[in-house]
Protein backbone atom coordinates (compact mmCIF):
# COMPACT_ATOMS: atom_id res chain seq x y z
CA UNK A 1 0.00 0.00 0.00
CA UNK A 2 1.13 3.86 -0.63
CA UNK A 3 2.49 5.12 2.63
CA UNK A 4 -0.27 7.51 4.42
CA UNK A 5 0.73 10.56 6.01
CA UNK A 6 0.14 11.64 9.28
CA UNK A 7 0.65 15.52 10.09
CA UNK A 8 0.14 16.13 13.77
CA UNK A 9 0.14 19.88 14.57
CA UNK A 10 -0.82 21.81 17.78
CA UNK A 11 -2.69 25.30 18.59
CA UNK A 12 -3.37 27.58 21.72
CA UNK A 13 -0.33 26.45 24.06
CA UNK A 14 2.71 23.80 23.84
CA UNK A 15 3.04 20.88 26.53
CA UNK A 16 -0.42 19.61 25.26
CA UNK A 17 0.78 16.05 24.23
CA UNK A 18 0.93 15.75 21.06
CA UNK A 19 4.23 13.41 21.66
CA UNK A 20 1.46 11.24 23.19
CA UNK A 21 -1.08 11.46 21.07
CA UNK A 22 1.24 10.57 17.93
CA UNK A 23 2.66 7.54 20.08
CA UNK A 24 -1.13 6.69 20.73
CA UNK A 25 -2.18 6.72 16.75
CA UNK A 26 0.98 4.55 16.07
CA UNK A 27 0.25 2.39 18.95
CA UNK A 28 -3.33 1.81 17.05
CA UNK A 29 -2.19 1.77 14.09
CA UNK A 30 0.63 -1.41 14.91
CA UNK A 31 -1.90 -3.59 17.34
CA UNK A 32 -4.23 -3.40 13.37
CA UNK A 33 -1.08 -4.45 11.60
CA UNK A 34 -0.23 -1.95 9.78
CA UNK A 35 4.00 -0.71 9.95
CA UNK A 36 4.40 3.00 11.01
CA UNK A 37 7.16 5.14 12.01
CA UNK A 38 6.72 8.23 14.03
CA UNK A 39 9.04 11.93 13.34
CA UNK A 40 9.30 14.83 15.18
CA UNK A 41 10.49 18.20 13.46
CA UNK A 42 11.52 20.79 15.98
CA UNK A 43 11.04 24.22 14.75
CA UNK A 44 14.55 26.02 17.01
CA UNK A 45 17.73 26.43 15.35
CA UNK A 46 20.22 23.97 17.34
CA UNK A 47 21.17 21.07 14.81
CA UNK A 48 19.94 18.57 17.68
CA UNK A 49 18.85 19.07 21.75
CA UNK A 50 22.61 17.84 22.25
CA UNK A 51 23.70 21.21 23.76
CA UNK A 52 20.61 22.01 25.20
CA UNK A 53 20.33 21.82 29.00
CA UNK A 54 17.88 19.96 30.59
CA UNK A 55 16.20 23.49 31.83
CA UNK A 56 15.17 24.16 27.99
CA UNK A 57 13.84 20.83 26.60
CA UNK A 58 13.55 18.63 29.44
CA UNK A 59 15.61 14.99 29.09
CA UNK A 60 18.35 14.54 26.10
CA UNK A 61 16.81 11.06 24.12
CA UNK A 62 19.57 9.17 22.88
CA UNK A 63 18.64 7.16 19.21
CA UNK A 64 20.61 4.01 18.75
CA UNK A 65 22.87 5.50 15.69
CA UNK A 66 23.79 8.20 18.13
CA UNK A 67 21.46 10.88 17.57
CA UNK A 68 20.84 13.38 20.66
CA UNK A 69 17.33 13.69 20.30
CA UNK A 70 13.96 15.40 21.46
CA UNK A 71 12.36 13.26 24.52
CA UNK A 72 9.10 12.79 23.00
CA UNK A 73 11.16 10.57 20.94
CA UNK A 74 11.31 8.35 23.72
CA UNK A 75 7.65 8.44 24.19
CA UNK A 76 7.12 6.88 20.49
CA UNK A 77 9.96 4.26 21.15
CA UNK A 78 7.80 3.47 24.50
CA UNK A 79 4.69 3.52 23.20
CA UNK A 80 5.59 1.53 20.03
CA UNK A 81 8.70 -0.52 20.94
CA UNK A 82 10.43 0.27 17.63
CA UNK A 83 13.88 1.79 17.80
CA UNK A 84 13.86 5.35 16.17
CA UNK A 85 16.76 7.13 14.48
CA UNK A 86 18.12 10.21 13.62
CA UNK A 87 15.66 10.82 10.46
CA UNK A 88 13.34 10.68 13.18
CA UNK A 89 14.09 13.90 14.35
CA UNK A 90 15.19 16.67 12.43
CA UNK A 91 15.22 20.63 13.18
CA UNK A 92 14.98 23.74 11.23
CA UNK A 93 18.53 24.13 12.18
CA UNK A 94 19.61 20.24 10.09
CA UNK A 95 16.73 21.77 7.56
CA UNK A 96 19.17 24.73 7.07
CA UNK A 97 22.74 23.12 7.36
CA UNK A 98 21.66 20.60 4.48
CA UNK A 99 20.58 23.16 2.66
CA UNK A 100 23.13 25.60 3.09
CA UNK A 101 25.51 22.68 2.25
CA UNK A 102 23.76 21.96 -0.72
CA UNK A 103 24.48 25.68 -1.85
CA UNK A 104 27.66 25.44 -1.27
CA UNK A 105 28.21 22.42 -3.10
CA UNK A 106 26.35 24.03 -6.26
CA UNK A 107 23.92 22.13 -6.54
CA UNK A 108 21.22 24.80 -6.73
CA UNK A 109 23.03 25.78 -10.04
CA UNK A 110 22.92 29.53 -9.78
CA UNK A 111 19.01 29.56 -8.22
CA UNK A 112 18.55 32.15 -5.78
CA UNK A 113 18.38 29.68 -2.37
CA UNK A 114 15.36 30.71 -0.47
CA UNK A 115 12.25 29.66 2.44
CA UNK A 116 10.08 28.42 -0.32
CA UNK A 117 10.97 26.19 -1.91
CA UNK A 118 14.40 25.12 -0.95
CA UNK A 119 13.52 24.72 2.66
CA UNK A 120 10.29 23.60 2.09
CA UNK A 121 11.83 20.67 -0.61
CA UNK A 122 13.71 19.54 2.18
CA UNK A 123 11.17 19.40 4.60
CA UNK A 124 8.99 17.34 2.49
CA UNK A 125 12.01 15.35 1.74
CA UNK A 126 12.97 14.56 5.07
CA UNK A 127 9.18 13.30 5.37
CA UNK A 128 9.35 11.05 2.14
CA UNK A 129 12.44 9.80 3.14
CA UNK A 130 11.60 7.95 6.10
CA UNK A 131 8.67 6.43 4.11
CA UNK A 132 10.72 5.15 1.26
CA UNK A 133 13.66 3.87 2.99
CA UNK A 134 11.57 1.39 5.55
CA UNK A 135 8.02 1.79 3.22
CA UNK A 136 6.05 2.35 6.30
CA UNK A 137 2.42 2.30 5.58
CA UNK A 138 1.58 5.24 7.95
CA UNK A 139 4.55 7.62 9.01
CA UNK A 140 3.33 9.90 11.38
CA UNK A 141 4.90 13.61 11.45
CA UNK A 142 4.84 15.74 14.43
CA UNK A 143 5.05 19.43 13.62
CA UNK A 144 6.78 21.21 17.24
CA UNK A 145 5.55 24.32 18.62
CA UNK A 146 2.29 26.06 18.23
CA UNK A 147 0.43 27.09 15.10
CA UNK A 148 1.58 30.67 14.39
CA UNK A 149 4.87 30.75 15.68
CA UNK A 150 7.52 31.78 13.08
CA UNK A 151 9.25 29.42 13.81
CA UNK A 152 6.96 26.64 12.49
CA UNK A 153 6.05 28.47 9.11
CA UNK A 154 7.96 26.44 7.06
CA UNK A 155 6.97 23.16 8.38
CA UNK A 156 3.43 23.84 7.95
CA UNK A 157 4.11 25.26 4.74
CA UNK A 158 5.67 21.62 4.11
CA UNK A 159 2.46 20.20 5.18
CA UNK A 160 0.34 22.40 3.11
CA UNK A 161 1.97 21.43 0.01
CA UNK A 162 2.30 17.79 1.18
CA UNK A 163 -1.72 18.04 1.56
CA UNK A 164 -2.08 19.00 -1.82
CA UNK A 165 0.24 16.94 -3.51
CA UNK A 166 -0.81 13.66 -1.44
CA UNK A 167 -4.66 14.19 -1.27
CA UNK A 168 -6.42 11.59 1.06
CA UNK A 169 -2.97 10.27 1.82
CA UNK A 170 -2.22 12.70 4.15
CA UNK A 171 -4.32 13.82 7.10
CA UNK A 172 -3.74 16.67 9.47
CA UNK A 173 -3.96 16.12 13.05
CA UNK A 174 -4.83 19.22 15.21
CA UNK A 175 -4.22 19.52 18.85
CA UNK A 176 -6.28 22.46 20.70
CA UNK A 177 -6.72 23.01 24.06
CA UNK A 178 -10.20 23.49 25.50
CA UNK A 179 -10.33 25.71 28.89
CA UNK A 180 -12.36 25.49 31.60
CA UNK A 181 -13.40 28.76 33.06
CA UNK A 182 -14.05 28.23 36.61
CA UNK A 183 -15.73 31.33 37.14
CA UNK A 184 -18.27 30.95 34.74
CA UNK A 185 -18.36 27.38 35.26
CA UNK A 186 -18.26 27.01 31.15
CA UNK A 187 -15.40 25.31 28.74
CA UNK A 188 -14.46 27.54 26.15
CA UNK A 189 -13.87 27.00 22.52
CA UNK A 190 -13.27 29.97 21.08
CA UNK A 191 -8.85 29.60 21.30
CA UNK A 192 -9.66 26.41 18.90
CA UNK A 193 -11.79 28.38 16.90
CA UNK A 194 -8.96 30.84 16.43
CA UNK A 195 -5.86 28.21 16.31
CA UNK A 196 -8.22 26.08 13.29
CA UNK A 197 -8.45 29.83 11.78
CA UNK A 198 -4.51 30.05 11.78
CA UNK A 199 -3.89 26.70 10.58
CA UNK A 200 -6.37 27.50 7.67
CA UNK A 201 -4.91 30.89 7.36
CA UNK A 202 -2.07 28.58 6.64
CA UNK A 203 -3.97 26.96 3.98
CA UNK A 204 -4.21 23.87 5.91
CA UNK A 205 -7.57 22.49 7.13
CA UNK A 206 -7.35 20.19 9.66
CA UNK A 207 -9.06 16.76 9.36
CA UNK A 208 -9.40 15.87 12.76
CA UNK A 209 -9.52 17.47 15.92
CA UNK A 210 -8.45 16.38 19.23
CA UNK A 211 -9.57 18.82 22.17
CA UNK A 212 -7.09 18.35 25.17
CA UNK A 213 -9.57 19.43 28.55
CA UNK A 214 -9.38 18.85 32.10
CA UNK A 215 -13.12 18.07 32.12
CA UNK A 216 -15.37 16.01 29.82
CA UNK A 217 -16.24 18.11 27.04
CA UNK A 218 -20.30 17.23 26.20
CA UNK A 219 -21.26 16.20 22.66
CA UNK A 220 -23.05 19.44 22.24
CA UNK A 221 -19.56 21.56 22.53
CA UNK A 222 -18.43 18.84 19.70
CA UNK A 223 -21.03 19.60 17.31
CA UNK A 224 -20.44 23.78 17.47
CA UNK A 225 -16.32 23.04 17.47
CA UNK A 226 -17.41 20.96 14.37
CA UNK A 227 -19.42 23.06 12.81
CA UNK A 228 -17.17 26.43 13.44
CA UNK A 229 -14.11 24.37 12.32
CA UNK A 230 -15.19 22.30 8.81
CA UNK A 231 -14.55 19.12 10.79
CA UNK A 232 -16.96 16.67 10.17
CA UNK A 233 -18.46 16.01 13.86
CA UNK A 234 -17.48 12.35 14.45
CA UNK A 235 -13.65 13.61 13.89
CA UNK A 236 -13.76 16.01 16.52
CA UNK A 237 -12.06 14.01 19.77
CA UNK A 238 -11.40 14.90 23.12
CA UNK A 239 -8.45 14.03 25.61
CA UNK A 240 -9.39 14.24 28.68
CA UNK A 241 -6.65 14.40 31.23
CA UNK A 242 -6.43 10.55 32.84
CA UNK A 243 -4.00 9.12 35.49
CA UNK A 244 -1.71 7.50 33.24
CA UNK A 245 -0.27 8.43 29.38
CA UNK A 246 -0.72 4.80 28.71
CA UNK A 247 -4.29 5.13 28.61
CA UNK A 248 -4.10 7.22 26.13
CA UNK A 249 -4.50 5.29 22.87
CA UNK A 250 -8.15 3.49 24.62
CA UNK A 251 -8.91 6.21 24.98
CA UNK A 252 -8.33 7.51 21.68
CA UNK A 253 -9.57 4.60 20.39
CA UNK A 254 -12.72 4.66 22.17
CA UNK A 255 -13.23 7.65 20.25
CA UNK A 256 -12.90 5.35 17.36
CA UNK A 257 -9.29 7.68 16.57
CA UNK A 258 -7.94 5.26 14.74
CA UNK A 259 -10.99 4.26 12.73
CA UNK A 260 -11.01 7.66 11.46
CA UNK A 261 -7.84 8.24 10.08
CA UNK A 262 -8.16 4.58 8.45
CA UNK A 263 -11.23 5.90 6.47
CA UNK A 264 -10.16 9.41 5.69
CA UNK A 265 -6.87 7.87 4.41
CA UNK A 266 -8.36 5.52 1.93
CA UNK A 267 -7.31 2.63 3.84
CA UNK A 268 -8.82 -0.56 4.00
CA UNK A 269 -9.34 -2.21 7.34
CA UNK A 270 -10.93 -4.55 9.39
CA UNK A 271 -11.79 -5.72 12.98
CA UNK A 272 -10.33 -4.17 15.92
CA UNK A 273 -6.44 -3.47 16.96
CA UNK A 274 -4.94 -6.10 19.38
CA UNK A 275 -4.43 -4.66 23.02
CA UNK A 276 -4.53 -7.79 25.06
CA UNK A 277 -0.92 -7.19 26.25
CA UNK A 278 -0.90 -3.09 26.29
CA UNK A 279 -4.21 -3.99 28.51
CA UNK A 280 -2.94 -6.81 30.40
CA UNK A 281 0.20 -3.71 31.33
CA UNK A 282 -2.42 -1.31 32.56
CA UNK A 283 -4.38 -3.85 34.67
CA UNK A 284 -1.34 -4.99 36.27
CA UNK A 285 -0.76 -0.59 37.04
CA UNK A 286 -4.62 -0.25 38.05
CA UNK A 287 -4.23 -3.03 40.25
CA UNK A 288 -1.10 -2.57 42.34
CA UNK A 289 -1.95 -1.82 45.87
CA UNK A 290 1.72 -2.38 47.20
CA UNK A 291 3.99 0.61 46.86
CA UNK A 292 7.77 0.19 45.95
CA UNK A 293 9.65 3.71 46.85
CA UNK A 294 12.57 4.81 45.02
CA UNK A 295 14.73 7.78 45.65
CA UNK A 296 15.97 9.50 42.52
CA UNK A 297 19.12 11.77 43.43
CA UNK A 298 20.13 14.32 40.81
CA UNK A 299 20.41 17.76 40.26
CA UNK A 300 17.60 18.54 37.85
CA UNK A 301 14.94 16.62 40.36
CA UNK A 302 12.79 19.90 40.11
CA UNK A 303 12.32 19.81 36.53
CA UNK A 304 9.99 17.36 35.42
CA UNK A 305 10.63 16.26 32.30
CA UNK A 306 14.74 15.98 33.40
CA UNK A 307 14.67 12.48 34.03
CA UNK A 308 11.56 11.47 32.26
CA UNK A 309 12.86 8.00 30.59
CA UNK A 310 14.51 6.55 34.03
CA UNK A 311 10.66 7.47 35.14
CA UNK A 312 8.91 5.68 33.03
CA UNK A 313 11.63 2.60 33.16
CA UNK A 314 11.09 3.02 36.73
CA UNK A 315 7.23 2.89 35.90
CA UNK A 316 6.87 -0.03 33.82
CA UNK A 317 9.39 -2.39 35.60
CA UNK A 318 7.24 -1.04 38.83
CA UNK A 319 3.85 -2.17 36.95
CA UNK A 320 5.23 -5.49 36.02
CA UNK A 321 6.20 -6.62 39.37
CA UNK A 322 2.57 -5.27 40.65
CA UNK A 323 3.69 -2.34 42.65
CA UNK A 324 2.31 1.42 42.64
CA UNK A 325 5.79 3.59 42.09
CA UNK A 326 6.60 5.93 44.39
CA UNK A 327 9.77 8.36 43.28
CA UNK A 328 10.92 10.68 45.75
CA UNK A 329 13.19 13.11 43.88
CA UNK A 330 16.21 14.21 45.90
CA UNK A 331 18.00 16.80 45.28
CA UNK A 332 21.64 15.92 45.50
CA UNK A 333 23.01 19.83 45.86
CA UNK A 334 21.22 19.98 48.90
CA UNK A 335 22.02 16.54 50.34
CA UNK A 336 24.78 16.11 52.80
CA UNK A 337 25.91 13.77 55.93
CA UNK A 338 23.56 15.43 57.90
CA UNK A 339 20.38 15.13 56.40
CA UNK A 340 20.97 11.90 54.02
CA UNK A 341 19.74 9.24 56.69
CA UNK A 342 16.44 11.38 57.20
CA UNK A 343 15.91 11.70 53.32
CA UNK A 344 17.11 8.59 52.35
CA UNK A 345 15.62 6.04 55.10
CA UNK A 346 12.45 5.08 53.80
CA UNK A 347 13.57 4.66 50.08
CA UNK A 348 13.62 0.52 49.26
CA UNK A 349 15.89 1.52 46.41
CA UNK A 350 17.85 4.47 44.80
CA UNK A 351 18.98 5.96 41.64
CA UNK A 352 21.39 7.79 40.98
CA UNK A 353 20.97 9.96 38.10
CA UNK A 354 23.39 11.14 35.41
CA UNK A 355 24.18 14.32 34.66
CA UNK A 356 27.21 16.83 33.32
CA UNK A 357 29.19 19.12 35.35
CA UNK A 358 30.09 19.19 39.05
CA UNK A 359 27.16 20.91 40.45
CA UNK A 360 25.57 18.31 42.85
CA UNK A 361 27.78 16.16 42.59
CA UNK A 362 29.42 15.92 46.51
CA UNK A 363 25.15 15.37 47.29
CA UNK A 364 25.84 11.50 45.08
CA UNK A 365 28.90 10.84 46.62
CA UNK A 366 27.04 11.24 50.16
CA UNK A 367 23.99 9.22 49.37
CA UNK A 368 26.30 6.66 47.38
CA UNK A 369 28.22 6.03 50.56
CA UNK A 370 24.74 6.00 52.77
CA UNK A 371 23.22 3.50 50.64
CA UNK A 372 26.37 1.38 49.91
CA UNK A 373 26.82 1.36 54.48
CA UNK A 374 23.26 0.23 54.71
CA UNK A 375 23.28 -1.73 51.95
CA UNK A 376 20.52 -0.52 50.15
CA UNK A 377 19.84 -1.40 46.45
CA UNK A 378 21.34 1.29 44.11
CA UNK A 379 22.10 1.84 40.16
CA UNK A 380 24.27 4.43 38.88
CA UNK A 381 23.40 5.71 35.85
CA UNK A 382 26.74 7.45 33.47
CA UNK A 383 27.65 9.87 35.54
CA UNK A 384 25.72 8.10 38.58
CA UNK A 385 28.06 5.05 37.90
CA UNK A 386 30.84 7.39 38.04
CA UNK A 387 30.13 8.56 40.93
CA UNK A 388 29.85 5.46 42.70
CA UNK A 389 33.70 4.29 41.19
CA UNK A 390 34.72 7.96 42.72
CA UNK A 391 33.03 7.21 46.01
CA UNK A 392 33.97 3.87 46.17
CA UNK A 393 38.04 4.69 45.63
CA UNK A 394 37.67 7.64 48.43
CA UNK A 395 36.00 5.30 50.96
CA UNK A 396 37.30 1.98 50.81
CA UNK A 397 39.90 2.47 48.58
CA UNK A 398 41.37 4.78 50.66
CA UNK A 399 41.84 7.74 47.52
CA UNK A 400 40.29 10.47 49.58
CA UNK A 401 40.83 13.28 46.65
CA UNK A 402 39.72 10.01 43.80
CA UNK A 403 37.75 12.45 41.20
CA UNK A 404 36.70 12.43 37.98
CA UNK A 405 38.75 14.76 35.88
CA UNK A 406 35.56 16.34 34.77
CA UNK A 407 35.11 17.71 37.71
CA UNK A 408 38.56 18.16 39.20
CA UNK A 409 41.01 18.14 36.63
CA UNK A 410 43.91 18.16 39.20
CA UNK A 411 43.15 14.83 41.09
CA UNK A 412 45.76 13.18 42.06
CA UNK A 413 43.55 9.49 41.55
CA UNK A 414 41.88 10.01 38.67
CA UNK A 415 39.87 7.22 38.85
CA UNK A 416 37.37 8.90 35.95
CA UNK A 417 39.01 10.18 32.99
CA UNK A 418 38.32 11.91 29.21
CA UNK A 419 38.40 8.93 26.70
CA UNK A 420 41.38 9.49 24.50
CA UNK A 421 39.40 9.98 21.42
CA UNK A 422 37.41 12.54 23.13
CA UNK A 423 41.10 14.66 24.00
CA UNK A 424 41.23 16.08 20.70
CA UNK A 425 37.40 17.14 20.70
CA UNK A 426 37.01 21.04 20.20
CA UNK A 427 33.25 20.81 19.51
CA UNK A 428 30.59 20.53 21.65
CA UNK A 429 28.10 19.04 19.81
CA UNK A 430 27.25 15.73 18.88
CA UNK A 431 30.34 14.67 20.10
CA UNK A 432 30.59 12.46 22.87
CA UNK A 433 30.36 8.70 22.53
CA UNK A 434 27.11 8.35 21.58
CA UNK A 435 24.38 5.55 20.65
CA UNK A 436 24.42 1.91 21.23
CA UNK A 437 27.84 -0.05 21.20
CA UNK A 438 28.64 -3.58 21.96
CA UNK A 439 29.24 -4.83 25.77
CA UNK A 440 30.37 -8.37 26.93
CA UNK A 441 29.26 -9.35 30.75
CA UNK A 442 30.84 -11.69 33.06
CA UNK A 443 29.13 -14.83 33.94
CA UNK A 444 28.04 -15.65 37.53
CA UNK A 445 26.84 -11.30 37.93
CA UNK A 446 23.92 -10.01 38.97
CA UNK A 447 23.77 -8.13 35.43
CA UNK A 448 24.27 -10.87 33.64
CA UNK A 449 21.55 -12.82 35.31
CA UNK A 450 19.34 -9.94 34.87
CA UNK A 451 20.06 -9.68 31.03
CA UNK A 452 19.54 -13.28 31.01
CA UNK A 453 22.79 -13.16 28.37
CA UNK A 454 26.15 -12.08 27.90
CA UNK A 455 26.09 -10.19 24.71
CA UNK A 456 24.39 -6.83 25.03
CA UNK A 457 23.82 -3.59 23.37
CA UNK A 458 23.33 -0.31 25.25
CA UNK A 459 23.23 3.10 24.44
CA UNK A 460 25.42 5.90 25.41
CA UNK A 461 26.28 9.30 25.67
CA UNK A 462 29.68 10.33 27.50
CA UNK A 463 32.56 11.61 27.63
CA UNK A 464 34.79 10.26 30.45
CA UNK A 465 35.12 6.41 31.35
CA UNK A 466 36.40 4.15 34.04
CA UNK A 467 40.33 4.85 34.51
CA UNK A 468 41.15 0.99 33.26
CA UNK A 469 44.53 1.82 35.63
CA UNK A 470 42.81 1.27 38.58
CA UNK A 471 41.07 -1.79 37.73
CA UNK A 472 43.03 -4.00 39.36
CA UNK A 473 42.90 -1.96 42.54
CA UNK A 474 38.97 -1.72 42.53
CA UNK A 475 38.52 -5.34 41.86
CA UNK A 476 40.98 -6.49 44.61
CA UNK A 477 38.65 -4.22 47.31
CA UNK A 478 35.56 -5.83 46.47
CA UNK A 479 34.66 -3.64 43.36
CA UNK A 480 34.15 -5.81 40.02
CA UNK A 481 33.94 -4.20 36.74
CA UNK A 482 31.76 -7.20 35.18
CA UNK A 483 30.49 -5.36 31.83
CA UNK A 484 33.20 -4.32 29.24
CA UNK A 485 32.99 -3.37 25.50
CA UNK A 486 34.49 -6.00 23.67
CA UNK A 487 36.73 -4.05 21.32
CA UNK A 488 37.93 -1.51 23.28
CA UNK A 489 37.79 -2.99 26.90
CA UNK A 490 35.79 0.14 28.08
CA UNK A 491 34.41 -0.72 31.69
CA UNK A 492 30.60 -0.45 30.94
CA UNK A 493 29.46 -2.18 34.05
CA UNK A 494 30.88 -1.82 37.60
CA UNK A 495 29.23 -4.58 40.75
CA UNK A 496 29.80 -4.59 44.28
CA UNK A 497 28.64 -8.44 44.79
CA UNK A 498 28.95 -8.52 48.36
CA UNK A 499 26.04 -5.77 48.48
CA UNK A 500 22.26 -7.14 47.45
CA UNK A 501 21.98 -4.90 44.40
CA UNK A 502 25.34 -2.07 44.18
CA UNK A 503 25.27 -1.67 40.18
CA UNK A 504 26.88 0.91 37.94
CA UNK A 505 26.33 1.32 34.17
CA UNK A 506 28.29 3.60 32.30
CA UNK A 507 25.40 3.15 29.43
CA UNK A 508 21.90 5.05 29.98
CA UNK A 509 19.66 1.42 29.81
CA UNK A 510 16.65 3.52 30.61
CA UNK A 511 16.65 4.81 26.67
CA UNK A 512 15.19 1.26 25.42
CA UNK A 513 12.62 0.32 28.04
CA UNK A 514 9.20 0.36 26.54
CA UNK A 515 5.42 -0.90 28.01
CA UNK A 516 6.03 -4.28 25.97
CA UNK A 517 9.30 -4.76 27.01
CA UNK A 518 10.63 -3.22 30.12
CA UNK A 519 14.29 -3.01 30.47
CA UNK A 520 15.54 -6.07 32.60
CA UNK A 521 18.09 -4.24 34.81
CA UNK A 522 15.02 -2.02 35.86
CA UNK A 523 12.76 -5.33 36.39
CA UNK A 524 15.76 -6.54 37.96
CA UNK A 525 16.58 -3.06 40.30
CA UNK A 526 12.89 -3.17 41.13
CA UNK A 527 12.72 -6.73 42.09
CA UNK A 528 16.18 -5.92 44.49
CA UNK A 529 14.12 -2.80 46.00
CA UNK A 530 10.74 -5.09 46.89
CA UNK A 531 12.85 -7.72 48.46
CA UNK A 532 15.02 -4.93 50.15
CA UNK A 533 11.46 -3.56 51.48
CA UNK A 534 10.59 -6.62 52.59
CA UNK A 535 13.85 -7.09 54.71
CA UNK A 536 13.29 -3.38 56.27
CA UNK A 537 9.73 -4.64 57.83
CA UNK A 538 10.84 -7.93 58.96
CA UNK A 539 13.35 -6.62 60.99
CA UNK A 540 11.33 -3.79 61.95
CA UNK A 541 8.57 -6.69 63.14
CA UNK A 542 11.34 -8.15 65.16
N1 LIG B 1 29.49 13.79 32.43
C1 LIG B 1 29.79 12.42 32.27
C2 LIG B 1 30.58 12.15 31.00
O1 LIG B 1 30.57 12.95 30.10
C3 LIG B 1 28.54 11.56 32.34
C4 LIG B 1 27.55 11.84 31.25
C5 LIG B 1 26.16 11.35 31.55
O2 LIG B 1 25.79 11.11 32.70
N2 LIG B 1 25.34 11.20 30.52
O3 LIG B 1 31.21 11.14 30.87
Amino acid sequence: MDTRYIFVTGGVVSSLGKGIISSSIARLLLSRGFSVTIQKFDPYINIDPGTLNPYEHGECYVTVDGHEADLDLGHYERFTNIKTTRANNITTGRVYQSVIDKERRGDYLGKTVQIIPHITDEIKRDVKLLANKHKYDFVITEIGGTVGDIESTPFLEAVRQLKWELGNRCVCVHLTYVPYIKAAKELKTKPTQHSVKMLQQVGIQPDILVLRTEKVIPQSICRKVAQFCNVSVEAVTQSVDCPTIYEVPLMMHAQKLDNIILEKTGTPYSGEPDLVKWNKFLDHMKNATEVVTVGLVGKYVELQDAYKSIDESLLQAATYHDRKLQIKYISSEKLNDGNVEEQLADMDGVIVAPGFGVRGTEGKFVALKWCREHDVPTFGICLGMQCMVIEYARDVLGMAEANSTELDPNTPYNVIDLMEEQKSVTNMGGTMRLGAYACHLQPGTKVAQAYGTLDIEERHRHRFEFNDEYRQQFEDAGMKCVGENPDTHLVEVVEVPSKKWYIGTQYHPEYSSTVLNPHPLFMSFIEAAIANKKDKEATKQQ
